[in-house]
């Protein structure tokens, strides 16, 4: 028997059978019963998405004898024609290798011709961007005046090359990327039918890889087959694809909370060694970080695309980072995406990076401290922890004291006089205008409650490890 791919195999033949693109096959089957039908149709969307499957399906629906509901029978004379390449009316052009004057002079030609058989003469023009100036041209004086019999199918990836012109006299359907689930469903479907074991994490792998073409999924899937045979496992597809090991990002985000900065180097030494690509490792690190921002801010892992053990896996930092613990992470990891790009040294600064946010301390924010202070669970300890500062010298409260018996401090900051006095404060090594309020406030609170406000004020000043 000879062998076909899985792409042809599993080609839908009806609408019903088009995965994810629900919005048009519902919108395309209702046109047929109603029979509104235009004359021409550009449907545009990524690759490998079901653009010339729903062409062919809507071709073969509009010559069907027996049509039901808006879908082919599959079963009368012109669908069988169609469905073994033999229709003289339903025509299939590539308009990468069909882009000159001349193929397009042939085909308006052949428009004014009658269909032989069916009710309509269907053109499917494929990649249709890559037609030239001249081609689109020509192509337009037919669409103006289509012959009734006559049905355009364009399908294209880049619409944004098709002119406008053009555009405007189709109906334009926009393909979407399909769903993670859906292809994880296609394949899982596939998969039983075909009588391979796949468990739940190979599927994401995948589905994961083919980046919302079910096409590429269903290539990836017999690759896979062919590499590891019928019962298909995690770590073949990872091996298989290269794919970085998902558990890496997982050992990055929990030396963040053991401050285990040695990760740094093991990890990024298991990137080398595997042969991975840093730039690859870093994109993935921040899709990692931006899955626990949404499990910490929803309390579930429902926008986590993944499989379902990795799911349970993110569930469990809800309590250990807070939403500007993962906001700095995020922003610090994005801007050195970029500066790895043009790194000379990618290895190198991939380690600096991972120490960096290694090393990020846990942020409290002054909500989150005054709530402390409230329910009296901010130890002294901490706060001295925190504030990182001792108690100031009794000296310098009593300067301050009498500065402040002398001088309202809320006019020393808008009075140039003081302004100039502040400097010369500096000069001499004073404590910095800002100091001085604490210190003013300090000179009539106990030794603990001057520590809490520092400790907040520490807070705001940001020690924040900038890079
Ligand atoms: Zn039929």
């Amino acid at each position: 028997m000879t062998y076909i791919v899985t792409a042809r195999k599993w080609r839908p033949t009806t609408f019903a059978e088009v995965a994810g693109q629900e919005h048009i096959t519902r919108t395309l089957k209702n046109a047929i019963v109603s029979e509104r039908i235009a004359h021409a149709y550009l449907f545009t969307g990524p690759r490998g998405v079901g653009k010339t499957t729903s062409a062919r399906i809507l071709a073969k629906t509009l010559n069907c004898t027996n049509q039901a509901n808006g879908e082919p029978c599959n079963k009368c004379e012109m669908c069988n024609t169609f469905n073994s390449s033999q229709s003289l009316d339903i025509i299939e052009i590539d308009g990468a290798s069909n882009r000159r004057i001349e193929e397009i002079r042939t085909l308006r030609e052949s428009v004014k011709y009658a269909p032989t058989k069916g009710s309509y003469k269907v053109y499917i023009i494929d990649e249709v961007h890559m037609l030239t100036t001249e081609s689109f041209n020509a192509l337009l004086k037919t669409l103006e005046e289509p012959p009734e019999h006559t049905i355009f199918i364009f399908a294209t990836t880049d619409v944004h090359k098709v002119p406008l012109t053009i555009i405007s006299r189709c109906q334009r359907y926009d393909f979407r990327r399909i769903g993670l689930e859906t292809i994880k469903n296609q394949l899982l479907k596939i998969s039983k039918s075909e009588k391979v074991e796949v468990d739940d994490q190979s599927l994401t792998l995948i589905a994961k890889k083919a980046d919302g073409s079910l096409r590429d999924a269903q290539s990836l899937f017999d690759q896979v087959i062919a590499f590891g045979g019928t019962t298909i496992k995690a770590e073949v597809v990872s091996q298989m694809l290269n794919l970085i090991d998902e558990e890496l990002y997982f050992r990055i985000s929990d030396s963040i909370l053991s401050k285990n900065f040695v990760e740094a180097f093991d990890v990024s030494k298991v990137l080398y060694d595997n042969g991975w690509n840093y730039i690859d490792f870093m994109s993935g690190l921040i899709e990692h970080f931006r899955n626990v921002m949404t499990v910490i801010l929803k309390k579930d892992a429902s926008l986590v695309d993944s499989s379902n053990s990795i799911k349970q896996k993110y569930l469990e930092y809800i309590d250990s980072f807070s939403e500007s613990d993962i906001l700095r992470v995020l922003s610090y990891l994005s801007k050195a995406q970029n500066e790895l790009k043009l790194s000379q040294n990618q290895k190198l600064l991939t380690e600096i990076v991972l120490s960096h946010i290694i090393g990020f301390e846990k942020t409290s924010t002054i909500s989150e401290l005054l709530d402390k202070i409230k329910t009296g669970n901010l130890s002294s300890t901490e706060v001295k922890k925190k504030a990182n500062v001792k108690t100031p010298p009794k000296k310098e409260i009593h300067i301050l004291a009498e500065n402040q018996s002398s001088n309202n401090y809320t006019s020393s900051l808008s009075n140039k006089k003081d302004e100039e006095k502040n400097d010369n404060a500096k000069t001499n090594d004073k404590p910095t205008p800002r100091k001085e309020v604490i210190s003013n406030v300090e000179a009539n609170l106990s030794t603990e409650e001057s520590s809490l406000i520092n400790a907040i004020i520490n807070e705001l000043g940001g020690k924040e490890l900038r890079p």
